[in-house]
């Protein structure tokens, strides 16, 4: 039978349901089936979680607000976007922007009677919310860095169109939040029929990616369709084609071990450079068609193929492709460039010329921790934080930097430098305390993580506000095996569902109880291969000690300087390493999401 959620789609009209009245009306929360529709709108409803306990004990009611994300396609917005977004961030939201593992952006604590406002302001300076979740195509990624090498191609390019091309297209968005005057009489007009998702969407979320040959840095393989360009001659000249992949996804659930996992994607062949759109729509419609809509835990592209076969999953896809109006072929595909790196393309870099040809240009790439842009207090700053958002404000109004990219590490890359202001773009990174990239340690300029705690109703535990902490006892680890410099992946979030990608990583750390984790290593530095779990419910206080007896034995055991923490961990016995960790001071204080506040 149908999830409750598929009736409250296909009721919706056009996504429209009740939200109308529901924005119109004093309440300071969402109710019924409308708590479902605004996803598609690109905002989900919370509560403020630390002080949840307190305000029940008071019989009060829940501290409701939003997240409201951005969808912003390979990540890449002017400077004034950013000022606009900077604004929102102090005017609507808590005074900080985050920047998703997805190359969004997204807002918190939005209060209901202020969202018009946020998503109308957004949409004035082109940048929309419409699908950024919901059970649609979600924002469409693209590595963003513009090498010179890469002089001709801009995989965002290719996101944007994409992008522009799975929408939803419904008017309801546009009603309730651009035009606001047409909200009510749009309550009774008639149903809309979207051509590609039909009346009840797609079962679940779609994520899509375009990843530049040999380097990873979108993680691909986490993705339900990846696309990579197929170069004329080798990495440079014009794209000739697309290798196509499918099936990744991240999330699982603690309760349903077994019956739902983390998949890395499959190659299911190449098409024509013209054939981008031709292959989504067919991919998505086979998700649409088949995918199950009886359970939402498990209704995601990786559980169709991997229910029936990846061969059944090609032959649909070539039948469906060759059915076309104007037919395609889907063709085996050439082989991957080796993936090299995963890079994060932080520090200085050549860029193409100016599209007026002009001059050489430069890019230069900032870590932002967990991508929280938000100042350190002053006394606060230290070697590893600044005024991060100061500091991006200025350079935004200084006009010496046109456009902002966003990464899937959550930093962002300030594209177009003139080669004579790179220098005072420096200082004005310098004088507001933010580290250029050298200066942090490896694994804190590498680590992820998710929101969680206080905002994710999905958290069962910490995960950026504890990364930090996590990232020292890391960093203190390392040191103490002589490896402080060594580069180590170390994604952590706060529930299996796996938003910071914590099961392609070397390591990874998956909150379980309110204190507790799961510890997975393994992964590759390329993220084509998953990790595994080496310990579930590991006590955080327990973890430091943990890495301590890890990396020394990677140090010490690892073939030689070049392989990797997760190359090592994923070819030594399981067991043993398992057996050759210290015992747990702390007992474990959970055992399931039911633990969790
Ligand atoms: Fe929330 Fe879980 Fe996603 Fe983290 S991984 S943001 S806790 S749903």
């Amino acid at each position: 039978m149908p999830t409750a959620v598929e009736g409250i789609k296909a009721a919706s009209r056009g996504l429209l349901g009740t939200l109308a009245e529901e924005l119109a009306n004093d309440a300071p929360d969402f109710t019924g089936d409308a708590t479902n529709l605004i996803k598609f709108h690109g905002f989900y409803q919370q509560d403020d979680r630390d002080i949840r306990r307190e305000r029940a004990s008071k019989k009060l009611p829940l501290e409701y607000s939003c997240m409201v994300r951005a969808s912003i396609p390979g990540g890449t917005v002017t400077a004034d976007q950013w000022i606009a977004m900077d604004n929102l961030a102090s005017e609507i939201a808590d005074g900080s922007l985050r920047i998703t593992t997805r190359q969004g952006i997204q807002f918190h604590f939005v209060h209901k009677p202020e969202l018009r406002s946020l998503i109308n302001t957004l949409n004035k300076h082109l940048v929309t919310t419409l699908a950024a979740c919901g059970d649609v195509v979600r924002n469409v990624m693209a590595d963003p860095a513009p090498h010179a090498e890469r002089a001709n191609i801009d995989l965002g390019h290719y996101a944007r169109e994409l992008s522009a091309s799975f929408k939803p297209t419904t008017r309801s968005y546009y009603d309730l939040f651009i035009d606001h005057e047409s909200a009510a009489s749009a309550v009774d007009a008639a149903p809309q029929i979207d051509a590609l998702y039909g009346e009840t969407y797609l079962p679940r979320k779609f994520k899509i990616a375009f990843a530049w040959p040999g380097d990873n840095c979108v993680d691909l393989y986490a993705h339900d369709l990846g696309l990579i360009p197929i170069l004329s001659n080798g990495l440079t000249g014009d794209v000739q084609g697309w290798i196509v992949l499918a099936g990744g996804g991240m999330g699982q659930n603690h309760a349903r071990e077994g019956e739902t996992y983390p998949r890395v994607a499959s190659i299911i062949g190449a098409v024509g450079v013209n054939d981008l759109r031709a292959v989504g729509e067919e991919v998505i419609g086979i998700f649409r068609d088949f995918g199950d809509r009886t359970d939402r835990g498990r209704a995601r592209l990786k559980y169709l193929m991997d229910d029936r076969g990846l061969d059944w999953f090609i032959t649909e896809t070539r039948t469906r492709l060759a059915a076309r109006s104007a037919p395609v072929v889907l063709e085996e595909a050439p082989a991957l460039q080796p993936w090299d790196n995963c890079d994060e393309h932080l520090g200085w870099h050549p860029q193409t010329l100016a599209a007026d040809g002009t001059g050489d240009r430069y890019f230069i790439g900032v870590h932002v921790e967990s991508g929280r842009v938000r100042d350190v207090a002053e006394e606060r700053a230290d070697e590893h934080h600044g005024q991060v958002r100061t500091a991006l404000r200025a350079i935004a109004d200084s006009g010496l930097v046109p456009e902002f990219r966003l990464t899937a590490r959550q930093d962002v890359l300030l594209c177009g430098v003139n080669a004579t202001d790179r220098i005072k773009v420096e200082n004005i990174l310098r004088a507001h305390s933010v580290p250029l990239a050298h200066h942090y340690t490896p694994v804190r300029r590498l680590a992820m993580a998710c929101p969680a705690l206080p905002t994710c109703g999905q958290a069962l535990a910490e995960a950026e506000r504890i990364l930090p902490r996590l990232t020292d006892d890391a960093a203190n680890a390392l040191d103490k095996a002589g490896i402080g410099s060594q580069d180590l992946r170390i994604n952590v979030t706060g529930c299996p569902n796996g938003c910071a990608r914590p099961y392609t990583s070397e390591v990874g750390l998956v909150g379980r109880g309110k204190r507790t984790y799961d510890l997975y290593i393994g992964g590759s530095v390329s993220g084509d291969r998953l990790n595994k779990r080496l310990v579930a419910d590991v006590h955080v206080d327990d973890l430091g000690p943990a890495m301590s007896t890890l990396f020394d034995r990677y140090s010490r055991e690892r073939t030689n300087a070049k392989e990797s923490f997760g190359d090592w961990s994923a070819r030594v016995d399981q067991a043993e390493l398992l057996a050759s960790l210290p015992a747990p001071t702390k007992k474990r204080r959970a055992t399931s999401e039911a633990d969790a506040e």
